[in-house]
């Protein structure tokens, strides 16, 4: 078997309808028959838009010849056009090493896709894992999801950020990452083997869906309860026992049926801290409990949302609307000369903008698609990194009091309701003196409804977000319109507040952890430890003591992840860390 990649691909051969064109292009591109290739699929498939008079794929093929010697003769070619052909190396399946430990069941917390992922893997080894989620199943979940879209009361244990399948679920489920590291094979495999479309492991950009998600996510719970693994909802970590610098029990509290919580405390010689950026509770125990933190950065903004068309036609020009192309996203980021960076994040194309608040009195927005991104709007973050400046003390958490305060704001600016505070770009800037209100007005034929289920209250957004953001905002929102024509219309609308793009504090892993953890493979954007734990011990902006042993901070919450797919992989690497400590 071969694989070709580079492969000129006009739109219409990438349809499914159409295969026998993409088998021509292929045929033509290498130089041999039609009828000589017997066999083929797409190994990736990435949309080049550069030049809007000439939208097309990027293919990459995986193919098989009748003839031998053509085999021979195509292996190692490569062309004028720079196709290059090799020989195909088939995916051979996620391996994990067999549980040494016996009957030491690691303790995972969180079912995120960091938690999800460790104990799957860790359930696959023979490990039999206990896993504590304080939120629901996904279904009981979705349930306490859509009731507060409806108007419902928030649920603080079960919501967009806290539940099985963690924050991701109800997302867009874009899988693409800034790492590289071999397990993002691993995780696209297992994700499609879960049930996930197929194409996620070819797409270039791939992504699920929430509506497909929420089964995957079942599917793979089945899977760690198959292998021995015990996964208990409603399961509150509350803290941790140390003896002798390794850790030696998790307590928490269990939900019960009347709604009263059961303490309890589970003997622990290995448990992964997998909860995410939104449990501010954790965060207060680990540090309570005197384990080195440090604050790391993070950024907070808006959600801004255009009609998908707009977006279509800004990236495609008249590709626009092509059956093969679907809805077009958009990633863009801009140095401000206040030396200020802001940058759009997590596009979610035909979108919805999400209530994600979890706690009581604050509003948090976010954004979600359906696999078919067919909604009429297009919405992403847009998101002004925090400095240390900006932040009051030298508490290691004062990212999340600034989160908070804003959330509060957010809050109120619209009601106290949980409806979410929005403003029209050009109300945004003419207030802050930057358009003329008038003249904009009379620019802009676009209608942008909100999709944030709850309703929006239109306010000053002036007024809510902390100076430093709007006043970045206003310099950014003309400079990205330079890029995507449109982008500042006076109609679009930002609704806020987004707060919970990235973790702001890290959990520092100890030495030798990091070691077991880092050994193998290079990632990039995560500091290796020796250089973090020193640089934190020494920083005016860290507290406490490095981790004890047995105890594993993982994925984004612990700060050593941005997204699904890197969540996912620090999951693996993390359960491939314990199940080589037995060995
Ligand atoms: P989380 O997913 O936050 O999971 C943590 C889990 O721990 C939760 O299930 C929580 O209930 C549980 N937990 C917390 N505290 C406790 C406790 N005390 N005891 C027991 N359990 C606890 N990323 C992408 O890459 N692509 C996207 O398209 C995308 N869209 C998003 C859309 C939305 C609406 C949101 C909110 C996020 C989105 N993200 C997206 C970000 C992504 O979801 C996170 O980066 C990722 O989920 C982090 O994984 P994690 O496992 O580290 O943490």
């Amino acid at each position: 078997m071969l694989e070709a990649s580079n492969v000129y691909l006009p739109l219409d051969a990438a349809l499914p309808s159409c295969a026998g064109m993409a088998q021509a292009e292929l045929a033509h591109a290498l130089g041999i028959r039609y009828a000589d290739i017997t066999s083929w699929k797409f190994s990736k498939l990435s949309v080049d838009a550069r030049r809007k008079n000439d939208v097309h794929f990027t293919a990459s093929f995986v193919f098989e010849v009748a003839d031998q010697e053509i085999e021979e003769a195509l292996a190692g070619k490569r062309t004028k056009t720079k196709i290059q052909v090799k020989r195909h190396v088939p995916y051979e399946g996620y391996r994990v090493g067999e549980w040494l430990g016996g009957d030491a069941h690691p303790i995972v917390v969180g079912m995120g896709p960091a938690g999800l992922f460790a104990a799957w893997a860790l359930a696959k080894s023979g490990a039999a894992p206990i896993v504590l989620e304080r939120g629901e199943d996904v279904d009981a979940r979705m349930a306490s999801v859509n009731s507060f879209k409806e108007g419902g009361a928030l649920n603080p244990e079960s919501n967009v950020q806290f539940g099985e399948g963690g924050a991701g679920t109800f997302s867009d489920g874009k899988l693409t990452t800034n790492i590289k590291n071999p397990r993002c094979r691993d995780v696209l495999h297992i994700f499609a083997q879960a049930g996930a479309p197929e194409e996620i492991l070819w797409e270039g950009k791939p992504h699920i869906g929430t509506d497909k998600l929420v089964n995957v996510v079942k599917t793979m719970r089945e899977q760690i309860i198959a292998w021995g693994g015990e996964v208990r909802f409603g399961a509150r970590f509350e803290g941790m026992e140390f003896e002798d610098g390794r850790i030696v029990a998790v307590r928490g509290s269990q939900r019960q049926e009347d709604g009263t919580r059961e303490k309890f405390v589970l003997p622990a010689s290995d448990v992964v801290l997998a909860c995410g950026h939104s449990a501010r509770d954790v965060f207060d125990r680990v540090r309570n409990a005197g384990l080195l933190m440090e604050r790391k950065p993070f950024a907070v903004g808006v959600r801004i949302e255009h009609p998908q068309k707009l977006i279509d036609k800004a990236q495609y020009g008249n590709a626009a609307g092509h059956p093969a192309l679907g809805a077009a996203d958009y990633k863009m980021a801009v140095h401000l000369r206040n030396d200020r960076s802001v940058y759009t994040f997590c596009m979610c194309p035909g979108g919805e903008v999400m209530c994600s608040a979890s706690e009581l009195g604050g509003v948090v927005v976010n954004g979600a698609s359906r696999h078919a991104r067919n909604g009429r709007n297009a919405n992403a973050a847009l998101l002004v990194n925090v400095e240390d400046r900006d932040l009051r003390g030298d508490d290691v958490l004062a990212g999340v009091k600034l989160q908070r305060r804003m959330e509060t704001a957010a809050y109120r600016a619209a009601g106290e309701s949980y409806k979410a505070p929005a403003q029209r770009v050009g109300d945004f800037m003419a207030s802050a003196g930057k358009f003329n209100r008038s003249q904009s007005e009379h620019r802009s034929r676009l209608e942008v409804e909100p999709t944030y289920a709850r309703g929006v209250e239109w306010v000053d957004l002036n007024q809510v977000l902390p100076p430093f953001v709007a006043r970045s905002l206003h310099a950014a929102i003309p400079l990205f319109n330079g890029r995507i024509r449109g982008f500042s219309d006076p109609n679009a609308v930002l609704t806020g507040v987004e707060t919970r793009s990235s973790s702001p504090v890290r959990i520092v892993r100890d030495k030798a952890t990091c070691q077991a953890l880092f050994s193998q493979t290079t990632d990039c954007g995560l500091k290796i430890a020796d250089e973090l734990a020193g640089a934190a011990a020494a920083s005016r902006t860290a507290e406490g003591e490095p981790i004890a042993g047995g105890f594993y901070p993982c994925g984004e919450g612990a700060g050593y992840a941005g997204g699904i797919m890197s969540a996912a992989v620090d999951g693996l690497r993390v359960a491939e860390a314990i199940i080589a400590s037995y060995e």
